[in-house]
């Protein structure tokens, strides 16, 4: 493919993971080019900033209608970009991103407005307190290829509503859907400088991290989350992390099986099971195991792999080859120690070079890579357990908290195990669907991450919180000023049984002894 990039630049190649088709090669941006698209987002942040929330918003609101407009434009370039089946690009991904504009359209101005602080010490009720939210300045973020459209449109939207300005640094293997993002953004009225897109490798995010960026928010690999926690914490660089995970998937005695062997099929193989809160581990109750395989068999049987391009399919490539051979490890370790393959374990070379056969994996046990490390591919590996409490323990044995789901029957029995789970969501009944309830904070506990994504706690990780106090008499100096003595200690005294004693007459007795503090004198 001809390109006008000079020999020599570093470069980043948009290919068609489905074809191997080159679709662009681009530029990456080198150190230099980030840190001048930080100094220029630096300079419009205070003009963004200094309009009205509601003005913001109506940006995002004509943002929306422009991205309904496109949809289907949209999802063709996601699925030529990252493989998905274009049905995914339009649920996982143009849905995702309307409806988090919708809740910040229909929230932002309150949850970003100013809020009176009432103070419970008696000590400082002469005082009127107010919580500001400020915007950071200039956001960084950093995103990953397998919701290349998702993530960080929802991650941009909330900081652009809170007024800050982002510099974006996509995924190299999805630069082009960013760049759409970008096109969109700037005609619903975002400034150019206010979000701005720098294209490239790890090297163009390690450039962004040591850039001047306020805040910076990552979503990939525990792998690179660690270093870039590394890196930001040598200038106290604030970061939410939302990195990867190993989704238990718990079936219990009293589960339907016809529907919770549906949601696993759809779970493990939604994106060709490439989606962090995708099923990368289920256990089944002794008593379904079987049933519940057989259902899955019979399901997966009916699933259509090939080009995502295509109305008809169900299950799209995979990114690249290497993701493809993460999942071949996982596989040969698993059956090396003892698993039955029960469907797929192999590539599929006729449909082109990253598609492998949706794959069942039975008596998978804790020793095998596949129940340990994150798989991202389209394999379900299932594990019987015996009790709720073994099924717990399973749980939980992981170095990943994303996300879990419980299925049972009994929502209440559902709702006291998901309390047992050590994830940050727990679905009894569902999987991963909640990433599109736009009010529903995502993020991880353990190794998959620090704070949240979306809704209310997901914008107030695009704001400093400021602490506005106001003396209410300006003229008078405090009591607890200088002017120490024997006195001020007993009226002291006093003045902590008046507020903190047990029982009536100690807490008068108290008042009495602090009525002096009102009159004392003061340096
Ligand atoms: P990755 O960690 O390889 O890359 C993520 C981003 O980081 C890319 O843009 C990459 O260029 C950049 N990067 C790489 N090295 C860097 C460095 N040293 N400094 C700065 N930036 C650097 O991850 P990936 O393969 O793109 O995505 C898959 C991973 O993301 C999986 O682990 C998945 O679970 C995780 N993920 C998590 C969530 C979540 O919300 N928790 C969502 C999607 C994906």
């Amino acid at each position: 493919m001809a390109t006008n990039i000079p020999i020599g630049v570093r470069t980043v190649s948009s290919v068609n993971p489905a074809t191997g088709e080159v679709l662009r090669e681009l530029e990456c941006a080198g150190d230099d080019e980030v840190i001048a698209a930080v100094s220029r987002a630096r300079a419009a942040q205070k003009r963004w900033a200094d309009l009205s929330v509601r003005n913001r918003i109506a940006v995002l609101r004509e943002f929306q209608r422009r991205l309904l407009e496109k949809k289907s434009e949209i999802a063709t370039l996601i699925t030529c970009e990252a493989g998905k089946p274009r049905s995914e690009a339009l649920t996982t991904e143009v849905l995702v991103v309307l409806d988090a504009a919708r809740f910040l359209i229909d929230n932002s101005y309150r949850l970003l407005r100013d809020e009176h602080l009432p103070h419970g010490n008696l000590a400082a009720k002469l005082k009127s307190g107010q919580l500001i939210r400020e915007p950071y300045g200039v956001v960084g973020i950093i995103s990953p290829w397998n919701y290349p459209f998702s993530i960080p449109a929802t991650e941009a939207l909330a900081a652009l509503v809170a007024g800050n300005a982002v510099v974006l640094k996509p995924s190299e293997f999805t630069s082009l859907v960013a760049l759409e993002l970008k096109s969109l953004l700037h005609a619903a009225g975002v400034p150019q400088d206010i979000f701005q897109v720098v294209v490239g490798d790890g090297g163009t995010g390690a450039a962004l991290i040591h850039s001047e960026i306020d805040k910076l928010v990552f979503t990939g690999s525990v792998a690179t989350g660690k270093r870039i926690a590394a890196a930001a914490a040598e200038r106290l660089l604030p970061v939410v992390l939302e990195l990867g995970g190993k989704d238990p998937m718990l079936v219990m005695d009293d589960a339907d099986v016809d529907v919770a062997s549906s949601a696993a099929v759809w779970g493990a193989f939604v994106n060709a099971g490439q989606t962090c809160l995708s099923v990368e581990r289920c256990y089944v109750h002794r008593n379904l195991y079987q049933a519940f395989l057989n259902s899955c068999l019979e399901k997966m049987k009916k699933l259509r792999v090939g080009s995502g391009l295509d109305p008809e399919i169900d299950v799209g490539p995979m990114i690249h080859e290497h993701q493809l051979e993460i999942v071949e490890e996982h596989v040969r370790d698993a059956v090396a120690r003892g698993a039955r393959v029960l469907a797929g374990g192999t590539r599929l070379p006729d449909l082109g070079r990253n598609f492998y056969m949706p794959t069942l994996l039975a008596d998978v046990t804790h020793e095998m890579c596949i129940m340990r490390e994150e798989t991202f591919g389209p394999v379900l590996p299932v594990m019987g357990f015996g009790t709720d409490e073994e099924a717990m323990r399973l749980a939980n044995d992981s170095e990943f908290g994303l996300a879990a789901s419980v299925w049972t029957r009994d929502k209440k029995r559902g709702e006291i195990l998901a309390r047992q789970i050590h994830s940050g969501t727990v679905m009894v009944n569902d999987v991963i669907s909640y990433f599109g309830i736009s009010e529903a904070p995502h993020g991880g506990m353990k190794a998959s991450g620090i704070g949240r994504a979306h809704g209310r706690f997901g914008l107030e990780e695009m704001v400093r919180l400021k602490y506005l106090d106001s003396d209410l008499m300006p003229r008078m100096k405090k009591v607890w000023w200088y002017g120490y003595g024997a006195n001020f200690a007993r009226q002291m005294e006093g003045f902590l049984d008046f507020q903190f004693a047990r029982g009536i007459w100690k807490r008068l007795s108290g008042a009495m002894r602090a009525a002096g503090l009102v009159k004392r004198r003061r340096l």
